[in-house]
């Protein structure tokens, strides 16, 4: 979609230069399709030549300009580095999580699908799935980090403000040493995600379960070793995390069948992460008792909020 009130196009990765107005562009698939008729300038991320993908032992860093199609790629990668990190098997699942051609994949970013904020976004559920940190950069010249979990705050909303950067996404050896989970569900074969959750047993015995997509933002459950619950200690805290106005609603899914499917997904993830027969049934199985409340939570005043999407 053309972009009429574009004055300018600026080649920069320097927060110091973005005044009112201005937008970042990295891929420029939400951008260019959702369109816009208040920005006068995009400071294009185009020329920041940061290495999409840096693999220590310490874990893997990824460029906020890493796209998916560079992302997909990683696992050979890793092996051929001699880095067998079983969280590595949630990279397919999730880029495959994308509604989008290779044409999308070869232009859209990690770092663009978080800072869009979508509850659907799949590599804000990978790079929360797996204790993601993000380095923001500031205007003032400042910087600072946030958790994944954290960055997304509702639908379209982020901990950003306005002119701030990301720049990485730090994902720890230790999350991705974990055995790992995956499972999503959408109302339509290739439907965006309605319920995406992504499960750890981490090697030291602790139990993480992300939810997202069901979810305006994400939430994670984390037992620690000594305390992994059972099926119905695990539907109580699901209960307890995920009040009604935070699943979400819109065309991809009634808040009802969210919340049902997340409760389903986290003990299935959770009987095959400890190697038990699931339970779904009975006691555990949450209560249809009441309707969703819509959220009349405001948003925080920090927060960017986009213009609503009317695509995928
Ligand atoms: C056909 C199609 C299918 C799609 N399917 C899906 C889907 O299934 N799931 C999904 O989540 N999305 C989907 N999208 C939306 C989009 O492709 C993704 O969210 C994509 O990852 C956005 O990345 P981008 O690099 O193109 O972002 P851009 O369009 O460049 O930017 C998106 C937003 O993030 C900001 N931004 C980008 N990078 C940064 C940064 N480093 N720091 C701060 N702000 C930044 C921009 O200013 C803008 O507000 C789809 C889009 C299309 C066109």
């Amino acid at each position: 979609m053309d972009m009429n009130t574009i004055e300018a196009v600026v080649p920069t990765t320097d927060p110091a230069l973005w005044r009112d107005g201005d937008a970042w562009l990295a891929g420029g698939t939400v951008l260019f399709s959702y369109g816009s008729t208040v920005l006068k300038r995009l400071l294009d991320l185009g020329e920041a030549n940061w290495p999409a993908i840096t693999l220590t032992d310490e874990g893997i860093e990824l460029a906020a300009t890493c796209t998916v199609a560079e992302l997909y790629a990683l696992p050979l990668a890793a092996e051929a580095s001699h880095r067998e990190w079983p969280g590595l098997a949630l990279i397919r699942p999730c880029c495959d999580s994308f509604v989008a051609s290779f044409k999308i994949w070869n232009m859209s970013t990690v770092g663009g699908n978080i800072c869009t904020g979508l509850p659907a976004g799949p590599m804000t559920s990978f790079c929360a799935g797996l204790d993601g940190v993000g380095t923001i950069l500031s205007p003032d010249g400042t910087s600072r980090t946030v958790p994944v979990t954290d960055f997304v705050i509702g639908d379209m909303q982020t901990v950003l403000s306005p002119g701030e950067l990301l720049r990485s996404i730090h994902l720890p050896a230790s999350a991705l040493s974990a055995r790992v989970a995956f499972r999503r569900l959408s109302l339509s074969n290739l439907g965006r995600s309605g319920v995406l959750l992504i499960g750890r047993l981490d090697p030291d015995g602790g139990l993480v379960i992300t939810v997202t997509a069901s979810t305006k933002r994400p939430v994670q459950l984390r037992f620690p070793a000594g305390q992994v619950p059972d099926a119905g200690t695990l539907a109580d805290a699901v209960g307890d995390s995920i009040p009604w106005p935070l699943y979400h609603d819109d065309i991809h899914g009634l808040p009802a069948w969210r919340r049902d499917m997340t409760f389903k997904l986290a003990e299935e993830i959770r009987a095959e992460l400890l190697g038990e027969s699931m339970t779904v049934s009975g006691d555990f199985w949450p209560p249809h008792a009441t309707s969703p409340q819509p959220s009349t939570q405001p948003a925080p005043s920090n927060t960017q909020q986009k213009e609503a999407p009317n695509g995928n």
